[in-house]
């Protein structure tokens, strides 16, 4: 299952690190949060080296659905509730600036990445609730208006527009922007001490450390892992669907998600917590909502992609920990991780090179609400009931009883492990237990993956690391 965007565009390969060596910024992770924030330090003069374990955007940014905008859902009227009205000024405006950015770097490095101003769409029943978050937003300064004018086949009161947003091709972009940065791929950070990270082949010794990994793999300090869940959802790339304008996606969370890629629709939905699919069927379901909405369409691509989700929907970007003043993160970018990604490589800039960002208390990962101690109580049930899972729950399968291409837990004659029986009977037995906090993974029917509904790490059946926190594979040897 390959996105369109990994389809259609080869990215330059690098060569692992091999030996030691010193520079003033070292960041893990080359996706779109890593690249960036090299990007935006080495313009500042900061010495920068990126550490990616497989290789550039190889992780959830190669499959995302690349909107570039401030509109994160029906986001003024939330954040103003939650935590007041400067608040969700501050953050709708540090959005918006950052959708600029994207538009000076193109244009400053001439990037051919498809890029194209349009407006965003958040379409809802609930005429009230749109009426108030335009009204919201452009009292903050964004352009902002209510509207009944929307494009897309599905019922509904209206949508909030935003103009002055963009849609580009992430993997274009980022194989461009990469061209200027020293990067190492298939380098596999292993550790972190104050100044320094250990690879199998060599270390890096450094002035400030950025976890840029998606999801921090450092569990104490910072304890990211008590702050944030990860979501999956599902893309189709329609063919012979008609032409969209604008990006929209509704205000609930089953809604739909829509934009256009040159002659593809991009069709988006079925979210749901990782390891939390036991069912499966979320592309068939996604597939029958695309032949009621266009018949006719034809399907060319399909994916998926998770994301990390923090209490109060705000991404942590700043100091990973007092612990650590030298080290910083950015994470929990709630499915809208372009925008967060630019957000993140300017506050970080600023926080490295002593500059007063106005945004900086917003965003820093040190903030607590109470959101998210309610939060931390429901995921801490789903830890221990993922644990107790692992030492109570008595396996209802065994081998023999297991339907070809299908997973479970079963009992072996070693006790608990997760086995898969491929279509012509092959068998792959992996450890069910997460190498990352021990929790018991559960079986993905949709990508015949082991997914881990605690932190949401993933597997595929052959026991190999898809995505952390976890960092390493769950072979049974
Ligand atoms: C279905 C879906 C659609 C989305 N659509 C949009 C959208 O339209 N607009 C939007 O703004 N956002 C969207 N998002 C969110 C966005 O795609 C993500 O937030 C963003 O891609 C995350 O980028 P990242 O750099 O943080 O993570 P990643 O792209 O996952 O990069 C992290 C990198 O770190 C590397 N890594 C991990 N551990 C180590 C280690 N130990 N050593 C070295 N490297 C390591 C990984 O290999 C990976 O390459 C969407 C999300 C989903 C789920």
């Amino acid at each position: 299952m390959e996105s369109i965007w990994s389809k259609t565009c080869g990215m330059k390969q690098r060569s692992p690190l091999s030996g030691d060596l010193h520079t003033e910024a070292v960041i893990i992770g080359g996706g779109m949060a890593g690249i960036l924030t090299a990007y935006q330090l080495e313009r500042s003069g900061i010495r920068t080296v990126v550490l990616e374990a497989e290789r550039i955007g190889s992780g959830q940014t190669k499959n995302t659905t690349a909107k570039i905008t401030a509109q994160h859902g029906l986001i003024c009227r939330t954040l103003a509730e939650k935590k007041g009205k400067e608040v969700a000024a501050q953050f709708v405006m540090a959005n918006q600036i950052a959708v600029e950015e994207f538009e000076k770097v193109i244009q400053d490095e001439h990037i051919s990445c498809d890029f194209e101003p349009c407006s965003s769409y958040v379409y809802s029943d609930n005429e009230q609730a749109l009426r108030e978050e335009a009204k919201m937003a452009a009292s903050f300064g964004l352009p902002a208006v209510f509207t009944d004018q929307i494009e897309i086949p599905v019922p509904c009161a209206g949508a909030v527009r935003f103009d002055r947003q963009a849609k580009f091709h992430p993997l274009k972009f980022l194989d461009a922007l990469a061209q200027q940065l020293t990067i190492y791929e298939q380098t596999p950070v292993l550790d972190a001490e104050e100044h320094s990270v250990k690879t199998a082949s060599g270390q890096v010794t450094a002035d400030y450390i950025i976890f840029a990994t998606h999801f921090p793999f450092i569990n104490f300090p910072g304890m990211y892992f008590a702050r944030m869940h990860q979501k999956r959802s599902y893309v189709l790339a329609l063919a012979d669907a008609g032409i969209l304008n604008g990006m929209y996606i509704g205000d609930q969370s089953d809604s739909l998600s829509f934009r256009q890629y040159g002659r593809y629709l991009l069709l988006g939905g079925q979210g749901h917590r990782t390891g939390e699919n036991k069912d499966g069927g979320n592309y068939e379901r996604l597939r029958q909502k695309a032949r009621h909405l266009y018949p006719g369409s034809r399907e060319v691509a399909c994916w998926s992609a998770q994301d990390c989700m923090t209490a109060d929907q705000i991404p942590f970007i700043g100091h990973y920990a007092a612990e650590r003043p030298d080290w910083f993160v950015a994470t929990g970018f709630q499915k809208w991780g372009m925008t967060s990604s630019m957000l993140s490589a300017m506050l970080l800039r600023d926080l490295i090179c002593g500059i007063k960002n106005p945004y900086a208390d917003v965003f820093a990962p040190s903030r607590f609400s109470a959101d998210e101690l309610s939060q931390i109580v429901r995921d801490s049930g789903k830890a221990v009931s993922g644990l107790t899972k692992r030492f109570f729950q008595i396996p209802e399968e065994t081998i023999s009883m297991l339907q070809p291409g299908h997973g479970a837990i079963v009992e072996t004659d070693s006790g608990k492990a997760g086995v898969y029986k491929t279509d012509d009977q092959k068998i792959y037995q992996v450890d069910i237990v997460c190498p990352h906090l021990g929790c018991q993974l559960a079986w993905n029917p949709d990508e015949r993956t082991w997914d881990c509904p605690c932190h949401g790490s993933r597997f595929d059946y052959k026991g190999n690391l898809l995505t952390g926190p976890a960092q390493r594979g769950i072979h049974n040897d």
